[in-house]
This record gives structure tokens, C-alpha cells and sequence, in this order.
């Protein structure tokens, strides 16, 4: 039986739209009400004192993370953005030092080693997680090189346990980028909280969100007490008596209200909920696109538990030779949404290209003697990923009950029941 593609003129199959992912409901709307009676939106204070440390619900929303992600700290910012360039700095990062990055992941992640004068260096991914390959890693190391940015790409903690060994074998710091698997689990602990400092994003299109926001996690005193500084106006609130290690101590105000607050407590209480629906609509995926010739599902490593926040394929053999292009304009054709075809490398972004970050004479790398290169093939694995075979699918933007997710099933299949049709509508 030969059914006539979308793309051709037939029936698409996908007819109404995928409903958006949405997990804020009453329960925060109250908890805001309940602040908004308050009158008091926020309640730091850039100076010594309790209130250094923010209002009551931004106490109780770390105590809540603290004993959640089973972490000794937690330390609420205004956005993940501003947590990895707090994590950075209070690593003790100094200008011309390197610090190891992937080129899959958001921008953030590379540019918070920039803000501090200090040097990204791209290291390549793994093929089948997208997360940092660890050799790749390795041969990076340098004199100069100071910390590891682990990023958690897609829903699955990187290889922690490798990245730990390398840092500890050549004295450097792993920060863990958890952004897009909050929840997961890797080696029986919760990923992000493995490395020396780890945190999550409360971004609006993460698993849970405050509309912007980031959580630190750490079970390291000093640094946790650098990085408050580091949130808080730090400079204003050291005296020259309490804290010996003054190094990057220029504060920031990365400070989260108390409405977010309050809203994240709520969300935090549906964590568990949300990762247990992405992985069982993964499982159905991973169930209903099995066996499609040249279509390689995402794969859990060991020790993982991966948490979907982008369905992450790669098209391989016939698949590969149709052309990605061709696949992707079949399976929109069909009414699927959400299809990333690749994903950006950081590296060839022009601000690397060109090494232009703070001014136009190409500060911090000429200042600093940096000869490090971004020149495409640094990473090939990400690059042939990116412009060749991979195809994702933004689970993070929809809701999908059992029914939507048959549908998309349903929709990659009769593509690949027929993909003579899209090779023809090629040539
Ligand atoms: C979302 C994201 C960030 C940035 O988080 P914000 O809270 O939006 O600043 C950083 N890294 C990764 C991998 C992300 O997905």
C-alpha cells in the first residue's frame, strides 16, 4: 500500500497543533498572591547583615533545593546565566586562564568564562550522548587550563565520573551546566550535584521555571561562600578580615526576588512529576521509532537516567542520503513541530571567529597571549552532527499526552514507509 506523503499533496498527520508545554498552573499563582500581600518583592541587602542573603522565600526556596537535590548548598540566582559566571568566578579563574567547554550548548555556558578575561576552549562531543568526550577533553589540557563547564546536553548527565578523574588527576575544577536535565540521575546522585559546583536554569522553556532564574549547587563551603558574595555586591560586604582569598570577589547583582521564589518552591514540588512524564514520553519514542532503517534513537549511558529535554537522533546510511533537509521538510510536511536540524557549535560563532569579545582589539585573548584556536575542525564530531546527521526533537516545547506522541510516531513512520517519495521529490 503506497500512501501519498504531505509533501506530495496527502493527507498530513498531524492535523491540530501539539499543545505547548506548560507547568504553571494555581499552586503558583497563589504562592504569588501570598508575596504580593507582603508588599516586599525582594528583601537583599548589598551589605553585612542577615538580609545579605535575600527574603524568606528565597531562604526557603534554596532549603528546599538543599534537600531535594541532596546538596549542602543550594544558592538561588537570577538566572542560570549569572550562576555560571558566578561558578567561574569563584573557582578563582584568573584572566588568561582556560577553561574547557563544549561547543553544544547555549552560549552561556562559554561566555561566562569570557566575562571573567578567561579563555574557552572547545573540546569535543561523544557521538552518541552530545556530552563532552572526554579524551577530546584531555588532549585540551594546558599549563593554562584551571576548570571543566560539563554540560548535561539534552537531558543526560556527560561522562561526570571520567571529567572528575581527569580534574582530579590534573588539579583542576569541574562545573556541571545542568540546564537541560534537572532531576536526572547519574551514579545514583542527582546530576549537576557530582561535579565541585553544579546548578540548574528556572528559565521558561527548562523543566521547571520561575520565567528566569538559576539554582547553584555545591557541597563546598568556601566556594559557596564566594559565590554569595559574588550574587550580592560582594565587594561592599568583605572586610579586609573575612575572607582571605579576595580573588574575583567583584560583586554582581545576580539577586532572585521573592515572587520567583515563591514560584520556584511551587515548581520544585513538581520536579519529580515532570521528569517521570519526559521519561516515559522518551520510553514511548524510543518504543514507536525503533527499527526505522538509518534513524539512530538517543541512547542512555550507563549510570544515567536521562530526562528528555530535546529527543536527540542522528540519521545514518539511507536516511543520511536522502539528505536531512529532504527528511525534515517530509516530517513537517506530516505536521510534526519542533525538528532542530543540528545544533549551533559555540566555536564558530563569529564572536570566537573573530575573537572580538570586550573591545574591537580582540581582548582577552591578544592581552593574554592566547594562541588558542576556534578554526572549524577543531571538532569534528560536533561539526559533521551539526551539518550533516542531526536531527532533534524539541520535547521541551510541548506538552505531549500518550495520543501526541503516537501521532508524531505515526507521522515518522509513514516517512519512512516512504521515503522513495522523498527521494523522488530530490531529483
Ligand atoms: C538554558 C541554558 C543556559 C542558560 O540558562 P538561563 O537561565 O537562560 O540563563 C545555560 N546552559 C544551558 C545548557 C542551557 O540550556
Amino acid at each position: 500500500m503506497t500512501t501519498k506523503l504531505a509533501m506530495n499533496g496527502g493527507e498530513p498527520t498531524i492535523r491540530t497543533p501539539l499543545r505547548p508545554y506548560r507547568s504553571i498552573g494555581l499552586e503558583e499563582k497563589e504562592a504569588v498572591a501570598e508575596v504580593m500581600e507582603t508588599g516586599r518583592l525582594s528583601e537583599f541587602v548589598g551589605a553585612p547583615g542577615s538580609n545579605f542573603l535575600g527574603g524568606p522565600k528565597v531562604r526557603q526556596f534554596e532549603a528546599a533545593c538543599e534537600v531535594f537535590f541532596e546538596t549542602k548548598h543550594a544558592i538561588a540566582v537570577n538566572s542560570w546565566t549569572s550562576g555560571l559566571i558566578a561558578a567561574v568566578g569563584a573557582v578563582g579563574v584568573r584572566p588568561g586562564d582556560e577553561v574547557i567547554v563544549p561547543p553544544w550548548t547555549m552560549t552561556a555556558s562559554a561566555a561566562a568564562v569570557l566575562h571573567w578575561n578567561a579563555i574557552p576552549v572547545f573540546a569535543d562531543i561523544r557521538k552518541d550522548t552530545f556530552c563532552l568526550d572526554p579524551e577530546s577533553v584531555e588532549a585540551a589540557i594546558s599549563e593554562k587550563t584551571r576548570a571543566i563547564i560539563a554540560v548535561d546536553i539534552f537531558g543526560q548527565s556527560a561522562d561526570i565520573a571520567a571529567l572528575m578523574e581527569l580534574a582530579e588527576s590534573h588539579d583542576l575544577v569541574v562545573i556541571s551546566d545542568t540546564a537541560q536535565a534537572p532531576a536526572a540521575r547519574v551514579n545514583g546522585r542527582f546530576a549537576g550535584t557530582s561535579a565541585h559546583i553544579g546548578g540548574i536554569s528556572l528559565n521558561y522553556h527548562k523543566h521547571i521555571n520561575t520565567g528566569e532564574g538559576g539554582v547553584l549547587f555545591t557541597d563546598d563551603d568556601q566556594l559557596a561562600h564566594r559565590m554569595r558574595l559574588i550574587r550580592n555586591h560582594g565587594e561592599a560586604v568583605v572586610n579586609p578580615d573575612s575572607i582571605k582569598d579576595l580573588v574575583n570577589i567583584i560583586g554582581h547583582n545576580f539577586r532572585l526576588g521573592e515572587l520567583e521564589a515563591a514560584i520556584g518552591i511551587e515548581q520544585l514540588k513538581k520536579l519529580p512529576g515532570v521528569v517521570e512524564r519526559r521519561e516515559r514520553i522518551g520510553n514511548r519514542l524510543l518504543e514507536g521509532l525503533a527499527g526505522l532503517s538509518g534513524l539512530k534513537l538517543p541512547i542512555v549511558a550507563k549510570g544515567n537516567t536521562h530526562v528528555y529535554y530535546i529527543f536527540g537522533m542522528t540519521l545514518e546510511g539511507i536516511a543520511l542520503e536522502i539528505g536531512r533537509e529532504q527528511i525534515v521538510r517530509a516530517l513537517r510536511a506530516e505536521g510534526v513541530p519542533g525538528l532542530g536540524e543540528g545544533y549551533a557549535n559555540i566555536h564558530l560563532l563569529p564572536i570566537y571567529q573573530q575573537k572580538i569579545a570586550y573591545g574591537d582589539k580582540g581582548f582577552p585573548w591578544t592581552e593574554t597571549g592566547s594562541e588558542v584556536s576556534y578554526a572549524k575542525g577543531i571538532c569534528p564530531v560536533a561539526e559533521e552532527l551539526h551539518s550533516e546527521s542531526f536531527l532533534g526533537f524539541l520535547m521541551c516545547l510541548f506538552e505531549l499526552n500518550d495520543e501526541e506522541v503516537d501521532a508524531v510516531i505515526l507521522a515518522f513512520r509513514k516517512v519512512w514507509e516512504n521515503l522513495v517519495q522523498v527521494e523522488d521529490s530530490v531529483s
